[in-house]
């Protein structure tokens, strides 16, 4: 089985961000537009230098065009990346010079939290831009924390991923959970109640424990999980979670989880495929929070995100299915899926 070559194609526009005095330094890439604005977080995060953050945001914008064209969402793909000052710095000053650097783009670029923001740095934003999504909802409007929801259309996937792949309900399969942060502790939650064994691993005591406590779930450290007896395996922790060892030590028969980038290396889903390991691409399981800020972005109601999510767990079902008939993995047929969005979404504009 010969791997696609790694995807990364050209993105539409690159702005650099460099503003000594507020201390921002950083950069947006908006990867492709064919579908509608780029959208995609804002990472705020320690980097060595500018090239590791632009190589980050490169790889992340990317994988936000793929997320975005197959959740059938009106938008394209892009992120920010912003390099953390390594002394004190003045946080709202921050985040409002970058707010000014998003509205100068015009609607081309949406923001949103991602790893190392929060809604109070999206409040500073929406205070010099309209650009941004994750703030505080109003009532019966979407909005508000996405990890909810990615944690719902996580646990669905699961379930069809379960039944087509195991044969099997998810009561009384045994799931290993990476991460027991936002997403992993509300998918432990869906979990436990569908009547599944949880194993669970996290760095931090406090996150870990307070399952074990709630749900009964085993505890083991965050270097064997991937490798403990289990049906299923949930990376919910960072990224790169299974590389060519890792799939060489699972014993679960299924992967899906909310992280994103879980496989180190493209050629990562040919072995799983030469396992017969099933794999839910990742971003086709965690699309539920992008749905929440498109829809807040959009502004929508809560039931929209509910009928969007809700269609997450039937496109697992066809992925898996067409996969399966072509002898092919997920992650290739769902790249290919979300190419053709794309591409036809071109066409229709040319
Ligand atoms: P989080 O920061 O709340 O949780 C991550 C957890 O992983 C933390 O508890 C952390 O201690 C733990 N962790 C770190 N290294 C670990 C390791 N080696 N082994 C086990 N646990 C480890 O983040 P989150 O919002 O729950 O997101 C989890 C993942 O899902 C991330 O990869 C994120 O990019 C992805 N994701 C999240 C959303 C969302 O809506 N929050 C949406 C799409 C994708």
């Amino acid at each position: 089985m010969v791997s696609r070559p790694t995807r990364l194609t050209p993105p539409v526009e690159c702005v650099r961000l460099y503003d000594a005095e507020a201390g921002l330094d950083g950069v947006i890439v908006i990867h492709s537009t064919a579908l509608g604005p780029g959208a995609g977080g804002c990472r705020f995060w320690s980097y060595p230098d500018f090239d590791a953050a632009f190589a980050d945001a490169m790889r992340l914008a990317e994988g936000m065009s793929y997320k975005n064209a197959l959740a059938g969402l009106p938008l394209g793909g892009a992120k920010a990346v912003l390099r953390r000052p390594a002394g004190e710095f003045d946080r709202t000053k921050l985040f409002r010079a970058f707010g000014r650097a998003v509205e100068a783009l015009g609607g081309l670029y949406v923001t949103a939290e991602d790893v190392g923001t929060t809604v109070a740095d999206m409040q500073e934003i929406a205070s010099v831009s309209r650009h941004v999504a994750g703030l505080p909802p109003a009532k019966g409007r979407a909005g508000g924390d996405p990890s909810p929801w990615t944690a719902k259309g996580v646990f669905e996937s699961m379930r069809a991923a379960a039944g087509f792949a195991l044969g099997s309900e998810l009561a009384g399969l045994t799931v290993a959970v990476q991460g027991t942060g936002n997403v992993g502790a509300e998918l432990c939650r869906r979990l436990a109640a569908a009547g599944a064994r949880l194993v669970v691993a996290d760095p931090s005591p406090a996150r870990r424990d307070r399952l074990s406590a709630v749900h009964g779930a085993a505890v083991v450290g965050v270097d064997e999980i991937a490798g403990v007896e289990a049906d299923i395996f949930a990376p919910c922790a960072l990224g790169g979670a299974l590389d060519r060892d890792g799939v060489g030590r699972l014993k679960a028969r299924l992967v899906c989880g909310a992280a994103n980038n879980q496989l180190a290396s493209p050629e990562v889903a040919d072995l799983l495929l030469d396992r017969d390991i099933a794999y839910v691409p990742d971003y086709v399981a965690n699309a539920g929070g992008i749905i929440s800020v498109s829809a807040e972005y959009l502004g929508e109601d809560e039931s929209d995100v509910e009928v969007r999510v809700g269609a997450i767990a039937p496109r697992v079902a066809d992925l898996l299915a067409r996969a399966a008939r072509e002898g092919r993995s997920p992650a290739v047929v769902a790249d290919e899926m979300a190419e053709e969005a794309i591409a036809g979404a071109q066409r229709v504009a040319a």
